[in-house]
């Protein structure tokens, strides 16, 4: 799993990377970047409640 590090301006591998669930209900991934120790998070939106009720649908 990858994120957005703001202060290396690249992608990094997260470092301890943590699954939490917003207030809003969107799901992300969030951790430490190992290069820099900057917090780094992504958003999980393929996962989210709209595309799972879509699969239910699917044949
Ligand atoms: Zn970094």
């Amino acid at each position: 799993m990858q994120a957005y590090c703001s202060r290396c301006v690249t992608d990094r591998e997260i470092k301890n990377p943590r699954s939490m669930i917003l207030k809003d209900a969107r799901p992300e991934t969030h951790g430490v970047c190992p290069v820099s120790g900057t917090n780094v998070f992504r958003m999980r939106t393929a996962s989210s409640p709209g595309t799972f009720s879509a699969d239910t649908e699917r044949r």
